[in-house]
This record gives structure tokens, C-alpha cells and sequence, in this order.
């Protein structure tokens, strides 16, 4: 890999005008993807037809966000480490909440018929499908704008991921090889994420469903393909059908908020005697109580705490991020009617992603564990930095704040 960025560098006049350096890289391009994307490729069972219909009169793309021009390594890094820390209320807009909900309902009610047949089928509630094809795409609304083999090849040269974006290029490129699309319908998010559900196409290949029976995967189109694959890629990732994905609870500070994150699952039961509460006052259900629950607190104790199902992280599986699945569950259960989180999200941190992170590898060096150093507040974060003022004395929080960062040494 080594060799192709090389390449890059070679070509690029760093003091030439954007109109040479532009050709430049579309120069570097073509020698890429007939050097190295080709041999893969026909390794992979792809046809010269097919790799020359998908690359037809395709160019770089380098305004596509996320890229890393040569000598754009220390700016990416800078700017990201002086990006805000920011709040989870970023991420929740009750205004927008309710609408999306709104729109949600109605289209529980449009398509009940097909979600009681996928449900039936992948044991997945209609609610958090939808949930997700509101989140993914609007509802179908969104503008899938781009071509896919632009994107993926693109992100494939020049990204910070080349070798994921690769793999999914080779990937797209199958999909079009077996048949079940021309180039030409190969349409993706500027993340080369294709269709209403947003599937790479590593996992459009597995995951993807035909569900109207017309032959043919159609998440651009179809509603019923759309619906369906969702469904089919949350059950391919371990959803316990018959299970909620969690509850909005009240924790008392008797129970520590250390005891966070999937690997520290208890029965429900075990929550609920130690005082952990619903916010709404009723009792678990009866078959949740004797399953598994984990301690959520996105916040710390500066948010809504929950009590998560193992459906919550089979969420993640779609997005690895606990505010996305969190997102999913909560308009799901809006659709269903229920009102806005009980529990506030304050915003208190003051600080920069490069705060945060520097507090990480303080941590890092006293032996907490933190998960990467990235400058983000997850689960192992949140917990190790409870941990440290259990330690020192103080109450815990598991949450960054300035004072926090202050005090570490
Ligand atoms: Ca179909």
C-alpha cells in the first residue's frame, strides 16, 4: 500500500497550478485503478466488461469530504482536535424528533401489512425499522446523488481508509457482475452508502433482500426491499426477537455509573432491586426482568441514563455509535407514541476533542482503559473516568469536564 501512496506523491506538483494538479491526480488514478484495482477485481470474478462499464468516463472526485490530499495529514489532524467536544443534545432535537416521529406513524400505518410480514420473517418490530429508514435516508426522501464507482474508487486512492474503501469498490463491483444492477443504479450517499438503507456494498452483498418478489434487491426503489433488508441486517446481527431495545430509567447514585457497557450484562431483575427505576413508574416487563440489561449512560450523569437490552447494541451493528442506536430506540418507541426523554441532557463540557483526548491518555498512563484515545467520551471512557474519582474520593460522574481534565495529572 506503501507503493500507491508513493505514487501519489510523486505525481502531485505540489507548486503547480490546481488545473495541472487536478490531472495530475486523475492521471495517478487511472494508472491506480489499471494497476491495482484491476488485478483485484478480476480476481475477484469481475469481468473487463464489467470494470470498464462501471469506470466509464469516471473521475476523482476530490471535493468528496473526508479525503486526504497529499500533504493534507497534519491540517485533517489539527482540525479535528480542535473540533468541540460536543454534548449528546447535539445530537437530539426534540423539535425535529417530533416531526420525524410524526412522519414515522404515518408510515407505520401506510405499510403495516408488509411490516407485519418482515416481522413475522426477521423478528424485527416495524417501529425500529422504520426508525432506521427514517434515520438512513428520510424515509426514502433523502437525494442518493451520487455514482458509486466515483465514490468508492475516489475514497479508495485518495481517503484515510483506503483498504476499507477497497474492499467495498471490489465489492461494487460484484454486485454489478452478478447481475443485480448496471453501473448506472450504482447511486450512493457522498460515503458511498447505496440506497434508502444506506448498505455498504460488502454489505448489500449479504445482507441485502428481495422482498416484493420481483427478482431483483432494489433499496433504491423498493419500499418493501428497503424495509426488508433492514430488518434481515439487524437479525443476520443477532437480534433477540420479542425483546425491547431498552428503557429510560432513573439511577440511583447508590448504583455506580462504572457499571456501564455491554460486557457488564445482569438480569434486569438484578437492576431493578439494586433501585434502578423506569422513568415512567411501570415495572419492567415480566420477560425482561429474568434477561439481560446493561447500564447506559450516555451522559454520565449529565443525561438520561438507561437500561439497555442486547438489541441496543445489535443497533451499533448498523452504526457503531451509542447515540445512533439510542436515536433509533427513542424514535421507535416515539412512533409508538411514547414523549420525550424525562432525563435532561446538560451541556458541560468546555472542552475540545484534543482536551478530551489528552485526558484519555492520562488515563491511558495510570491503567484505565479508554478504548482508542480519539478524543470521544464511549462507554470505556465514561466508566475508567468514574472509576478515577471513585478513586480519588470524589463523586463519580463518568462524564469530562473541565474541572476533570484540570485535575488529572
Ligand atoms: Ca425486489
Amino acid at each position: 500500500m506503501t507503493i500507491r501512496w508513493g505514487a501519489v506523491l510523486a505525481l502531485v506538483c505540489l507548486g503547480c497550478s490546481p488545473a495541472l494538479a487536478q490531472t495530475q491526480i486523475e492521471r495517478g488514478f487511472r494508472t491506480f485503478l489499471a494497476d491495482e484495482i484491476w488485478p483485484e477485481a478480476r480476481a475477484a470474478g469481475v469481468s473487463r466488461r464489467t470494470f470498464d462499464a462501471a469506470f466509464d468516463g469516471v473521475k476523482p472526485n476530490t471535493k468528496l469530504p473526508d479525503l486526504q490530499l497529499p500533504g493534507d495529514e497534519a491540517k485533517v489532524e489539527e482540525t479535528s482536535r480542535q473540533a468541540e467536544f460536543q454534548s449528546p443534545s447535539a445530537y437530539f432535537d426534540e423539535a425535529k424528533m417530533g416531526v420525524t416521529a410524526a412522519k414515522g406513524r404515518g408510515l407505520l400505518g401506510q405499510y403495516a401489512g408488509v411490516l407485519k410480514q418482515i416481522e413475522a420473517r426477521y423478528g424485527v418490530p416495524g417501529p425500529i425499522v422504520v426508525a432506521i429508514w427514517g434515520r438512513e435516508s428520510g424515509f426514502g426522501s433523502a437525494k442518493i446523488p451520487y455514482d458509486a464507482f466515483e465514490v468508492l474508487g475516489t475514497k479508495a486512492y485518495l481517503s484515510r481508509r483506503k483498504e476499507m474503501f477497497r474492499a467495498e469498490l471490489i465489492a461494487a463491483l460484484r454486485i454489478v457482475e452478478d447481475g443485480d444492477l448496471t453501473p448506472a443504479q450504482m447511486k450512493s450517499s457522498w460515503a458511498g452508502a447505496l440506497g434508502q438503507p444506506q448498505f455498504m456494498p460488502t454489505k448489500f452483498r449479504k445482507l441485502a433482500v428481495d422482498f416484493d418478489g420481483d427478482g431483483r434487491r432494489d433499496i433504491w426503489n423498493s419500499v418493501p426491499d428497503t424495509l426488508a433488508s433492514i430488518a434481515n441486517y439487524l437479525r443476520q446481527s443477532g437480534w433477540q426477537p420479542g425483546r425491547d431495545w431498552g428503557f429510560e430509567a432513573k439511577v440511583p447514585a447508590s448504583v455506580s455509573c462504572t457499571l456501564e457497557g455491554p460486557d457488564q450484562g445482569r438480569p434486569i431483575a438484578d437492576f431493578a432491586k439494586a433501585g434502578v427505576a423506569r422513568v415512567s413508574g411501570r415495572p419492567f416487563p415480566a420477560g425482561e426482568m429474568r434477561a439481560t440489561g446493561h447500564l447506559l449512560m450516555p451522559a454520565g450523569r449529565f443525561g438520561p441514563a438507561f437500561v439497555a437490552t442486547p438489541n441496543f447494541y445489535t443497533i451499533k451493528e448498523y452504526n457503531n455509535s451509542d447515540l445512533y442506536a439510542l436515536f433509533i430506540g427513542h424514535l421507535a418507541d416515539r412512533m409508538g407514541g411514547a414523549g420525550p426523554f424525562a432525563g435532561e441532557w446538560r451541556k458541560v463540557s468546555g472542552l475540545t476533542r484534543g482536551d478530551v483526548g489528552r485526558l484519555q491518555e492520562k488515563l491511558v498512563a495510570r491503567g484505565y482503559d479508554v478504548g482508542r484515545p480519539d478524543g470521544l467520551a464511549g462507554f470505556k471512557t465514561r466508566r475508567s473516568i468514574g472509576a478515577y474519582q471513585e478513586k480519588a474520593g470524589q463523586p463519580a460522574t463518568c462524564w469530562p469536564t473541565k474541572e476533570l481534565a484540570a485535575s488529572v495529572r
